[in-house]
């Protein structure tokens, strides 16, 4: 692992190769798991705001939820989380004419609907990110149903960290992302990143 300020990120993050692949996988990371996405505090209000904008696009056990228990709730492990329906899928789901999973926010977002993108748990995806009293730590989580997002960062040489340089400047900034592409190049001179799925 590297340390930059004080976020600690596992070497996985750098080395192993990932791009969506949405074609193989239609979106099941929206409607698979067994909780909601992590939610931070601030965003709460947001995803109150941007609900109006997106009603008429959730299915009504969705909207069901959302009147019953709101647009967030606290799983099992204390975390703030998006409300989910039948125990799974996100209650801000859409299904488009392919039958693949959408996020509701992020299209409304890229109709110019509303300013917020999606939380940011879900961009950063397969990131997570964890809080260890004054550290945060960022790790790579592995998941089935993202097989063919491996294959295909690997065909395209496309690291986790590469693909989600959005979302961590997002979460972290612009100067922090690049200490980080200026570690990488460190551990890349010292031969320190060779997959371990190679
Ligand atoms: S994170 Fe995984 S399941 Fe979600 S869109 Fe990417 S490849 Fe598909």
């Amino acid at each position: 692992m590297i340390q930059i300020d004080d976020v600690v990120i596992s070497l996985d993050v750098l080395r192993e190769k990932f791009i969506c692949n949405l074609e193989a996988c239609k979106g099941a990371c929206c409607v698979e798991g067994d909780a909601g996405a992590p939610v931070e505090l601030d965003e709460v209000a947001k995803l109150e705001e941007v609900l109006p904008v997106i009603w008429e696009q959730l299915s009504p056990e969705a909207r069901a939820v959302i009147d019953r228990q709101g647009v967030v709730y606290t799983d099992e492990e204390g975390d703030l989380v998006t409300s989910i329906v039948n125990n799974k899928d996100c209650v801000f789901t859409g299904y488009d004419e392919k039958g693949c999973c959408y996020c509701a926010i992020e299209k409304a977002f890229r109709e110019g609907k509303t300013d917020f993108y999606k939380p940011v748990s879900c961009h950063l995806y397969p990131i997570r990110v964890e809080n260890f009293g004054p550290y945060k730590a960022v790790n790579y989580h592995r998941w089935d149903i993202c097989k063919a997002a491996v294959l295909l960062g690997k065909k395209q040489g496309v690291a986790v960290y590469q693909f989600l340089k959005e979302p961590l400047i997002r979460k972290f900034g612009e100067a922090w992302y690049a200490e980080l592409e200026d570690a990488v190049r460190e551990l890349e001179a010292r031969d320190m990143l060779s997959s371990s799925e190679e």
